[in-house]
């Protein structure tokens, strides 16, 4: 399997699209790897996660072509990963086709949300509930509850194709049992995990910082679910977590820890 990172910043991106922060400050003077657009990945070129503001960007930037993408499946509706409005250049009038290249994937808060915007148009919708798994092409897909967003079924992905295991988890604090049980019997070979505070924890319990980011990597070490051959790689990361790419690698090098960053591809 190969994922690649097409966005690793927090919701408002790095530089903070109207902040002075340091790290904003650091990244609009060096760019490169500390320039974070919105959180989102594609498996194996087809299968698309979250589809945020800076979609069109990512996919130019890594010269990567959206019709090759069979599925959309959305995490959350989060504004940083949920931009409903660029679902329709999909279709007709922007293009020839009749119907999207794609099946939608989503809780039932973001597939009311489309209906509601699109009564006309002819998505194929499929309802996603946390712990109830889906297969789509050669994938077997388990949407895992987020601790995130109370009001609506968050998820995290475990993505299996048979012989690899990808767990994508961002925008999530400390998983409730569920999640973790859900989990006991996965062997993860990539497992990409949200880091939105970095090194500046805050109170609010629905994101994790660098601290809380590797209890959670060796809880599942503890479990088995996690091994020395696991990829683990970091996503999600705040201008406010008060932590450049540089610092955040320093930080997470004695724990094999990789630092994510835009365009950053994964084969496992
Ligand atoms: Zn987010």
């Amino acid at each position: 399997m190969r994922v690649r990172l097409m966005g690793t910043g927090g919701a408002d991106g790095v530089p903070g699209f109207f902040s002075d922060s340091r790290v904003s400050r650091y990244a609009r003077e060096h760019k490169g790897k500390d320039i974070r657009t919105r959180a989102a990945a594609v498996v194996d070129d087809t299968i698309k996660i979250d589809l945020g503001p800076d979609t069109w960007y990512q996919a130019m930037r890594d010269g990567l072509d959206a019709r090759d993408w069979t599925a959309v499946l959305f995490t959350h509706s989060d504004a940083d990963h949920f931009a409903p409005d660029e679902l329709m250049y999909c279709m007709f009038p922007f293009n020839h086709m009749e119907y999207s290249g794609f099946t939608i994937y989503a809780n039932g808060f973001i597939c009311r949300r489309i209906l509601e915007k699109f009564p006309e148009w002819p998505f194929e919708l499929v309802m996603t509930k946390s712990f109830s798994p889906f297969v789509h092409g050669g994938y077997r897909i388990s949407p895992l509850q987020a601790h995130h967003n109370p009001s609506e079924d968050s998820h995290n992905f475990l993505v299996q194709d048979g012989d690899s295991t990808l767990l994508y988890a961002t925008d999530t604090g400390i998983w409730s049992e569920p999640t973790w049980e859900a989990l006991r019997h996965a062997q993860l070979d990539c497992m990409v995990l949200e880091c939105s505070e970095g090194l500046a924890s805050t109170a609010y319990d629905g994101h994790l910082d660098a601290h809380e980011f590797l209890e959670v990597v060796e809880r599942l070490r503890g479990m088995g679910v996690v091994t020395n051959e696991t990829q683990i790689v970091s996503t999600h990361h705040s201008h406010n977590g008060e932590a450049t790419h540089d610092e955040l690698v320093e930080f997470f090098a004695p724990h094999g820890v990789v630092v994510g960053y835009d365009g950053l591809e994964l084969n496992f």
